[in-house]
């Protein structure tokens, strides 16, 4: 087996000379790919992966463990308790209890202070519709574990099992901080992902056939690889720690070896690439690797239709708009979205648009003609009519720098795509009346000039 210090050190060095193209105007993307958020959203610029985390000093040696499983579950209950007694404020929220422990007290800081879990539970947050708000709570078990407390919507991250991903990746890092703080957030990441799976299994009522431990992996790999340049590395070092974890073969768990392949073969799948050989093992290569894109590919899509039904797009226009803009984002440090939503009216805004672009050239992409887009759009006016009315309030209440970036980044698409639109009115006249249209072209005098 090939240290996680080589894993990281080549995946690294392919991520470093990987050049994938980024992906350019929202078109044809949009028509393409499943319905998930950039990854810029969920690996921001900056994200340290880790490399900032200061494990000095944590050790398991010396700390106090529970004796049965019955102490471990009423421990859990008080870490619960603890967490509830503040009402939550947002659909997911992350509470970092104190550790009592000084040998685990460098875990909860590195991670309330380097927010780690926040990037990607914001992703969740803001996709998913979830019908009661899930708490994570990072805290003292008293047990080497994570958990998801079935029933009560809430997750518990012991620091305990962050520790002893410390004491795994510790000799293998060799004395490099950086690396070692890497590998055991990403290791980290991965089973909060993991039980964030259990919990969508249960809160969204996901179907599952197979092994419910096998599928809260392949959900946390998915979330975790949707930057694979990124996420590879991540996944790399979740594969090592795991194939790490004792095996029971009784257990509902499968064994740790098959599991640690499972979670390399996604990532090698999803980065795709020739030179992901250097990475796996010689039989793991011959045998298993040819699949692995085509396993990503199945795990990614199987989940993302499980999920459809509860993307909170597909419920609000103005989050539609806020996944496909090209908006600068945010500070990923920054607190998760309110519970009831946002008020945004410049994605208000683009949600119209949005609607627009995407279903003309979605028409177009299958040979529609000026008929159907005409068609199309009056479809939309007329069961968006209330709201289409207030688009030109909302257009001329934006401030001019934000009306002119909607314009440039997204406007020029529709006037593309309505090269047709001389056909379209001669053919249609009351396309003429199409608030939406309209008002977008009384906005832009300057585009229209070159139509
Ligand atoms: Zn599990």
């Amino acid at each position: 087996m090939r240290t996680a210090a080589a894993l990281l050190a080549l995946s690294t060095l392919f991520i470093a000379t990987s050049a994938h193209a980024q992906a350019g105007s929202i078109l044809p993307e949009e028509l393409t790919t499943p319905r998930l958020l950039p990854p810029e959203e969920l690996f921001r610029a900056g994200d340290p992966l880790g490399g900032d985390a200061d494990f000095t000093g944590v050790t398991l040696a010396g700390v106090p463990m529970v004796s049965s499983q019955d102490e471990a579950n009423a421990r859990l209950e008080e870490i619960r308790a603890a967490a509830a007694a503040t009402p939550a404020t947002s659909p997911i929220e992350v509470v970092y209890l104190p550790s009592e422990r000084p040998e685990l007290a460098p875990v909860h800081a590195a991670f309330s202070k380097g927010r780690y879990f926040e990037p990607v539970l914001g992703v969740i947050a803001q996709e998913l519709d979830l019908p009661v708000p899930l708490r994570v709570v990072m805290a003292d078990c008293k047990n080497v574990n994570a958990s998801y407390i079935g029933g009560r919507a809430t997750l518990v991250m012991c620091h305990e099992v962050v520790a002893s991903f410390v004491e795994y990746f510790r000799p293998k890092a060799g004395g490099d901080a950086a690396a070692l703080g890497k590998a055991v957030v990403s290791a980290t990441v991965f089973t909060l992902l993991h039980e964030v799976g259990h919990g969508l299994i249960e809160l969204l009522r996901l179907p599952v056939i197979g092994n419910e431990e096998d599928a809260a992996d392949r959900i946390a790999a998915v979330y975790l690889l949707r930057d694979p340049e990124v996420g590879a590395e991540r996944a790399m070092a979740a594969a090592d720690a795991t194939g790490a974890l004792s095996s029971i073969p009784w257990d509902v768990h499968p064994m740790s070896a098959q599991r640690r392949y499972n979670v390399m073969c996604l990532a090698l799948g999803a980065l795709n690439d020739p030179r992901v050989e250097a990475i796996g093992e010689d039989d793991f290569n011959a045998h298993r690797l040819p699949g692995c894109p085509a396993e990503f590919a199945n795990a990614r899509g199987a989940l993302d239709q499980l999920l459809a039904p509860h993307y909170r797009w597909r419920k609000s226009p103005r989050l539609e708009a806020l996944r496909i803009s090209n908006r600068a984002p945010t500070d990923s440090r920054a607190p998760l979205p309110p519970v009831n939503g946002w008020s945004d009216p410049y994605a208000e805004a683009l949600a119209y648009h949005a609607k627009v672009v995407n279903g003309l050239a979605a028409i177009l992409a299958q040979g529609g003609d000026a008929d159907a887009c005409a068609l199309f759009v009056i479809k939309l006016i007329n069961a968006n009519r209330r709201e289409m009315g207030s688009l030109r309030a909302v257009l001329t209440g934006l401030a001019a720098d934000r009306r002119q970036d909607l314009t440039r980044a997204h406007i020029f698409e529709i006037f593309d795509l309505l090269k047709l639109r001389k056909e379209l009115r001669d053919a249609h006249p009351e396309i003429a009346e199409l608030a939406v249209v309209e008002a977008f072209f009384e906005l832009v005098p300057v585009t229209l000039a070159g139509t």
